[in-house]
């Protein structure tokens, strides 16, 4: 039996193979390879870097879907169904949205897939493929076997996960709805081993609330430290608060983290449920502390709650560029599918697309609502136009030099190449056509 793996691309403008940006090893596929079988011969196509080849002989195909990409993927399961060739869907857009995914493939997984990959793959051969599979949410105790990924080429950066979920509920984060708003911490020595054996000298933590527990977090970077090693991942401002953390995370080499300070306004912050981030106090002090520790930051904002308008964007950036903060995002906000924040603005009747993954035309960096304040159009303008002046080669080069003294010479490197690339790569990705160029969309 063969198994092809795919996954797939945000979308490609016409005549475009790849997509020139960030391409991260997908950690996902390693940890269903390593749940697969050795009697099963595997394949990856990774949209993302790589032509799929639609004839290959194959008796299954799993693809991983996120909410960018399902338009994508049920257009390329439609042309591995025209063959007669079952398709398997997993991933968030799916838990979040079982029902739609179901008309495009021939069996769903919902929840995380590694306590029933197993039977599916069984139930294949036996052919008894069922239309759903429900996996448990804290059972991911396994290794990534990477050699899925021989041949292709990623950002030499390892990824390690940590955990699973988040305790907060932001009302427009899918990552909370999936997981319930609980926080599942991963065995650590099972985080050890992989961190033992990671192929490249610099690790991302894939977690997207690395200090959810401090107890936890802090138990772990003790056990990391050790190993020497250097890593980034994703935290909260809270950690701030609690400075034994923040020395015991720079001390485990720890050398950037992301952070989602969102917005700078109270009101926003209290409509999007987050207002943790306001109650913490004095936020200026609070990133001094994680920049004293040595530690970089990565800040991302999201605009469109309703006291959102040209000010808030230029408050954030003024305060970026106060900070020199390693680098930044500035996202325009979109509703994910069984959010908070979705329902939220169809029942306010705002969404300009009810399901914008699936609208025909969409495309990256367009709104899919009404903001109160503002035009959709002139917010996703702002939101372009802050990334490019927060990578312009002047703001960079003084961001540099002033936080050269927190950087190690590998991170100082980094900088220059991420930061100058984001800056270029902005208008390539602004108007990608979210799921095209294929075929139509099914009915
Ligand atoms: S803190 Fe981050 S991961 Fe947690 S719910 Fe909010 S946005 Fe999601």
């Amino acid at each position: 039996m063969k198994l092809t793996f795919i996954l797939p691309a945000i979308g490609k403008k016409k005549g475009q193979k790849y997509i020139g940006t960030w391409k991260m090893e997908p950690l996902t596929i390693a940890v269903l390879k390593r749940l697969t079988p050795p009697d099963i011969e595997t394949e990856l196509y990774d949209d993302r870097i790589e032509l799929i080849d639609y004839d290959t002989q194959t008796d299954l195909v799993c693809i991983t879907v996120e909410t960018y990409t399902a338009k994508r993927s049920y257009k390329i399961a439609a042309r591995f169904r025209e063959r007669g060739i079952p398709v398997v869907m997993g991933g968030y857009h799916v838990t979040l949205c079982p029902e739609e995914a179901e008309r495009y493939c021939d069996s769903v997984m919902v929840g995380n897939a590694e306590t029933v990959w197993r039977q599916m793959l069984s139930d294949v051969k036996n052919g008894c493929l069922k239309k759903r599979y429900t996996g448990e949410t804290a059972e991911y105790d396994v290794r990534p076997d990477r050699s899925i990924f021989a041949g292709k080429k990623y950002l030499p950066v390892s990824l390690v996960e940590t955990g699973r979920g988040c305790i907060h509920q932001c009302d427009f984060c899918s990552i909370s709805q999936f997981y319930c708003h609980r926080y599942h911490a991963r065995r650590h020595e099972l985080i050890l081993e992989d961190l033992r054996n990671t192929q490249y000298d610099y690790t991302f933590l894939v977690d997207d609330n690395l200090v959810a527990d401090h107890r936890n977090a802090m138990r772990l970077f003790e056990e990391i430290t050790p190993l020497h090693k250097r890593w980034a991942g994703q935290g909260t401002l809270s950690m701030a608060k609690n400075e034994k953390l923040l020395k015991a995370m720079r001390k485990s080499g720890c050398e950037v983290i992301l952070i989602g300070f969102e917005s700078l306004n109270k009101e926003n912050l209290q409509q999007m449920n987050k207002s943790f981030n306001y109650a913490l106090g004095e936020r200026n002090e609070l990133v001094k502390r994680i920049h004293d520790a040595g530690i970089g930051i990565y800040a991302t904002f999201v605009f469109g709650y309703d006291n959102d308008d040209e000010r808030t964007v230029e408050d954030a950036m003024e305060f970026a560029k106060k900070h020199n903060f390693y680098t930044a995002a500035f996202n325009h906000l979109l509703p994910f599918p069984n959010t908070a924040l979705y329902r939220r603005l169809r029942e306010e009747k705002r969404l300009i697309y009810d399901k914008w993954w699936l609208q025909k035309g969409y495309h990256y960096g367009e709104l899919a609502f009404h903001p109160k304040k503002i035009t959709a159009e002139k917010l996703s303008q702002l939101c372009r136009d802050a990334r490019k002046e927060f990578s312009a080669p002047k703001t960079v080069l003084s961001r540099g030099f002033a936080s050269l003294h927190r950087s190690s010479p590998l991170l100082w490197w980094l900088f220059w190449g991420m930061n100058l690339r984001i800056g270029g790569e902005i208008d390539q990705k602004m108007h990608i056509p979210i799921g095209e160029n294929l075929d139509e969309l099914p009915k």
